[in-house]
């Protein structure tokens, strides 16, 4: 049985807190709201009446509905597979997320109309985005079940928006649910007030056999490259898939993996960090080059570019202001594309660099880069244990001064020079 909860991977505790809480929402639904005079406008006041019930009521509280939610998790863990799978559950005509209903089907394939997905493409999701998300998601449900707005990545609110986002989560509109994606709950990631109103569904990093199964069987990947994939992509499902399927993929990796044979020498070093950002552009170049085109040519077709006659001047005034936007839209994408292309090439570097010092210190720990064990091995006896940890600490500073807004060509030498001299 593969319900809509069967794409999670190696994350049973959330996926039964999650049931719970549909079976709840679908409960709700059913009850008669009595509602008293100047009525409920919340769900958790909602919740309380039925609770009152004696009908089945939750006999946990945690087992319940409430409408704000936040997915916590590392990149790949399925973060915003779960808030979609969630979604569903509550959309499911049958309560429970059944996957071949019309409103799981809706859901899951992004048609749904009362279910609203927000991935931010650039570097933040500004606070206009937010107002009319927000706006809109007050509306009653149009399938008479539930409004919900779905955030990926809310660690990328810019404060505005967040502060937009918190006034509706304060009080929320009776029928919808948020449901945040976030890789943890630090402060950093997500406000302290916006953290106090939801509830947080943990996900962890799912083992290696866990991926590699579901590779496997939704998939149809041979298992013993399903294996490899699992372990090289330490636990990210999707990058997984990728390596098992995108040959490219496993070209771009192929090319870090062969940047530590590669320094020998300061111009080495310097080649190396070229190559690695230039793969890096290339990658990401490729990745929105056809969503970009396609959106120009959208816009100049709904501003009927050519277009002569009177009121053409003004309207060529507005286009203009309009195609400006949408090139800084398109740039924002582009950078940030840019930069998480380049942390999949760190995460990979900072992979080989691990094995060399699990290598040095003889733990018992399955190496995350099988093809360059020989090589992480060599590695180990010539820079030992310290030398090692010396090296992956470079390669995670790196990531870190990107993520504080450092210049990656800058970071990523800094880096190449680091693991040179050791
Ligand atoms: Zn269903």
């Amino acid at each position: 049985m593969t319900d809509v909860f069967g794409d999670l991977v190696g994350q049973d505790e959330a996926v039964a807190m999650l049931r719970r809480a549909a079976a709840s929402a679908a409960a709700l639904l059913r009850a008669p709201v009595t509602a008293p005079a100047g009525g409920h406008d919340d769900l958790d006041a909602l919740a309380e009446e039925y609770d009152g019930d004696p009908a089945p009521a939750p006999a946990d509280p945690g087992a319940g509905m409430t409408h704000a939610w936040i997915f916590t998790g590392p990149p790949g863990s399925g973060r915003s597979v779960a808030a979609r799978a969630f979604a569903a559950a509550l959309e499911c005509v049958h309560g429970t997320g059944c996957g071949t209903c019309p409103g799981c089907h809706t859901t899951l394939t992004g048609t749904h109309a009362d279910v609203r997905l927000v991935v931010p493409e650039g570097l933040s999701i500004g606070v206009n985005e937010m107002r009319v998300l927000v706006l809109r998601a007050a509306s009653a449900p149009s399938g008479g079940r539930w409004q919900i707005v779905i955030i990926e990545d809310a660690d990328r609110l810019t404060e505005a928006a967040g502060n937009a986002l918190l006034k509706a989560i304060e009080e929320p509109p009776p029928r919808t649910v948020f449901l945040l994606c976030a890789p943890s709950t630090h402060p950093d990631d997500i406000s302290v007030t916006i953290r106090s109103r939801c509830r947080v569904v943990p996900l962890r990093q799912p083992p290696p056999a866990a991926v590699a199964e579901v590779l496997v069987r939704r998939d149809g990947i041979a298992p013993d490259v399903a294996e490899w994939a699992a372990a090289a992509a330490q636990g990210h499902v999707g990058r997984a898939r990728r390596l098992a399927r995108d040959p490219e993929a496993r070209q771009r990796r192929d090319a870090v993996l062969a940047v530590p044979r590669r320094l020998t020498g300061v111009g080495a070093a310097f080649d190396a960090a070229s190559a690695l950002i230039e793969a890096a552009e290339a990658e990401a170049a490729a990745s929105v080059a056809e969503i970009d085109e396609a959106e120009r040519t959208a816009l100049q077709t709904a501003l009927g570019a050519g277009g002569t006659g009177r009121g053409a001047a003004g309207a060529m005034r507005g286009a203009a202001g309009q195609l400006k936007d949408l090139e800084k839209r398109q740039k924002s994408r582009a950078t940030r594309a840019q930069r998480d292309a380049l942390d999949r090439a760190l995460v990979d570097l900072a992979g080989f660099y691990r094995d060399a010092l699990i290598m040095a210190l003889r733990a018992p720990v399955a190496p995350v880069h099988t093809d360059t064990a020989s090589l992480a091995s060599a590695g180990a006896q010539k820079w030992d244990a310290e030398g090692s940890l010396r090296r992956l600490e470079a390669v995670l500073e790196c990531r870190a001064a990107i993520e504080a807004n450092v210049k990656p060509r800058i970071a990523v030498e800094a880096m190449m020079l680091a693991l040179w001299r050791g």
